[in-house]
């Protein structure tokens, strides 16, 4: 196994190249480096500007976007075009995300299946993988304007809970950026590696790290052995963090100057004018005792003291979630060694105490705690980058491994740059009624499309017992030993009918060979990605279409004249956007004859017609 540096832009093989680190944030993103001369990690910003880019999209009619700051101005104004916190949204579907759906001002497409989620803007629908390729396109042009030099390779950070699939869509989210990246890590490690800790093999500790941010609040246990980081646990809030602080100041102001929700609700200047001035004070309030400003006729001010028991419930919650992280992780408060503070909203004093308190430690807050992530990506592009002796890099896969789903589509279950050993596993499904068997195709390389990769091997998975559509659970698992040889194993769960292959991913291929993928990768990613999308959302309409179809044949003696003649329409006008291979207009058909069968269907909703539409199906 060979770890390969290639510069992307020239095509050159070379042995040094920038490497940023990338904290891509729910709230505020940013890049860091490693300085070519001081060797200290930096973060990366214009002159007299901030480092952080509100991670805030925003579309305009003709489909412009604007990201950051600029966009951050239209959160109010036009809030059906400003996306924010794309990131909540990586990898769920909209079943994950369905609890919380008043909280996103723009429209959440709202399939109720378990399909992936889409933003639709105007005529336009678009996935989370895209939402966040346009910050982090920002970030690169940002970088290589700073840099005045190509940036096309990036380590990005990732919570430590996020799932296979949230980690997948943050990688494609970077290739469709145009960036190849090396490696995904996770936000408290990363932070760990900013302090230094870790650095050291011989470093054994336990360390943890409390993260609040904008508007999420996260712990990590870890634990480093020998410079490896393992992480034992993760507990915190998705809906809580600094924005709630905010509301908590604003709702205060209202009640002190008799301002009503309704009055908000009627004059977004108003609404945005107190939320931003909350933010300031909230801000200040964390160097002063208080804080005292004019907005259009009203004196708003806030004091330290009053601030705190606004925000100690809140701050009380989120120990609650370090108590039962500790409980997870197994360990105890006095076997924690360090403390590590991250996320802009630890700059609260009152947050620092109750957490010194709580662990009964002194916190590390030395680093700023909105960069530290960033900072410890930085540090970890380094070592990838071999420039950082100190520590070994272990073998790796240098080609990402996967398998064949639908519509010829790559599934990825190992991500290249992974340390070997390694394993993954992911469950199938059938897609036809009373399938007996399955095709394993197994592939290497970094495209979209299995037809521009190296395929390795391919075997059927037979005497599958005869099950509906949607119901066999067949798990494929890869396992590669230290040899480098890849294990895959296919067994349906049911019946346990099981069939084992082994390859050797690397043979016959040579470093330039590898070189020459990984390129081709970043030069068709664009096409690539349009095509999966549209694959996605053929595969999406032709399975709505089946299901409906079925779900007619066996009801349509309980459903209404007028809606069986909706819905033959619907399904025809989709039949038709499936021809003409548009995804947007398929996925606005999907969305047309889901609203119109959503009614009766859930007045008979069918389970095996629910069970047959869930689940990704390999052939
Ligand atoms: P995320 O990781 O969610 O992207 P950040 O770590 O950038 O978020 O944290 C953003 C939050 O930090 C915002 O709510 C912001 O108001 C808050 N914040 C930034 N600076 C301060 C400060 N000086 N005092 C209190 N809160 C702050
Ligand atoms: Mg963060």
């Amino acid at each position: 196994m060979a770890k390969i540096a290639i510069n992307i832009a020239t095509g050159s093989l070379q042995q040094a190249e920038m490497i940023v680190g990338i904290d891509l944030g729910t709230t505020n993103s940013l890049v860091a480096i490693i300085h070519p001369e001081t060797k200290q990690p930096i973060v990366l910003k214009e002159h007299n500007s901030s480092s952080l880019v509100p991670s805030v999209i925003h579309f305009d009619e003709s489909g412009n976007v604007t990201v950051g700051d600029e966009a951050k101005a239209y959160l109010e104004t036009e809030p059906q075009q400003t996306i924010f916190s794309s990131k909540r949204l990586m990898g769920k579907s909209y079943n994950d995300i369905k609890n919380n759906a008043d909280f996103f001002t723009y429209k959440v497409i709202d399939d109720d299946t378990e399909s992936l989620v889409k933003v639709q803007v105007g005529q336009q629908f678009y996935s989370p993988i895209d939402l966040s390729s346009h910050i982090l396109t920002e970030l690169k042009n940002r970088a290589e304007h700073i840099l005045k030099t190509p940036v096309t390779k990036a380590v990005i950070t990732v919570p430590a809970y996020f799932n296979d699939a949230q980690r997948q869509a943050t990688r494609d989210a970077g290739k469709l950026a145009g960036l190849d990246v090396l490696r995904i890590i996770n936000e408290p490690t990363a932070a760990s590696l900013a302090y230094g800790f870790g650095v050291d093999t011989n470093d054994e500790k336990t360390i943890a790290v409390y993260d609040l941010g904008g508007g999420t609040f996260d712990v990590s246990i870890l634990k480093i052995v020998n410079g490896i980081f393992e992480v034992l646990s993760t507990n915190g809030n998705t809906y809580l963090g600094g924005d709630d602080f905010d509301k908590a100041i604003m709702q205060f102001w209202m009640d002190e100057l008799n301002i009503t929700n309704e009055q908000l609700r009627n004059d977004k200047s108003l609404s945005q004018g107190l939320r931003l001035r909350a933010e300031d004070a909230k801000k200040y309030l964390s160097n002063h005792e208080s804080f005292e400003t004019t907005f259009l006729h009203y004196n708003l001010s806030v004091s330290r003291t009053q601030f705190e028991t606004l925000i100690q419930p809140l701050i009380d919650a989120t120990l609650h979630n370090c108590n039962n992280a500790l409980n997870d992780a197994g360990v105890t408060k006095n076997e924690i060694d360090v403390i590590v503070m991250v996320g802009g909203s630890t700059r609260v004093p009152a947050v620092k105490n109750a957490v010194s308190n709580f662990f009964e430690k002194p916190v590390n807050d030395t680093v700023n705690p909105d960069e530290v992530v960033a900072l410890g990506a930085a540090i970890q592009a380094d070592i990838l980058a071999g420039n950082n002796k100190d520590f070994l890099l272990l073998d790796i896969t240098p080609l990402s491994l996967g398998l064949e789903t639908m519509g010829g589509l790559m599934d990825v279950l190992i991500p290249r740059n992974s340390k070997i050993p390694t394993k993954a596993g992911r469950q199938y499904t059938t897609q036809k009624d009373g399938q007996g068997s399955m095709r394993i195709s197994v592939f290497q390389g970094e495209r979209d499309l299995v037809k521009d990769n190296r395929k390795l091997a391919e075997f059927n998975l037979t005497n599958i017992p005869g099950m509906p559509a949607g119901l066999p659970k067949v798990e494929v698992n890869f396992l590669i030993n230290a040899d480098g040889i890849l294990m895959v194993t296919a067994k349906e769960l049911r019946s346990g009918v099981q069939q084992t292959i082994e390859v050797k991913p690397q043979y016959g291929l040579s470093d330039s060979d590898v070189e020459k993928m990984l390129m081709d990768s970043i030069t068709h990613a664009k096409e690539d990605i349009a095509v999966r999308a549209l694959v996605e959302a053929s595969t999406e309409g032709e399975q709505l279409l089946a299901a409906t179809e079925n779900f007619l044949s066996k009801h349509a003696s309980s459903i209404q004249q007028d809606e069986l003649m909706d819905t033959a329409q619907a399904m025809q006008a989709l039949q038709l956007a499936l021809t003409m291979a548009d995804k947007n207009l398929i996925q606005s058909k999907i969305e047309a004859l889901n609203e119109i069968s959503r009614p009766y269907a859930e007045r008979l909703m069918d389970e095996a017609v629910g069970a047959a539409m869930k689940g990704k199906t390999i052939e």
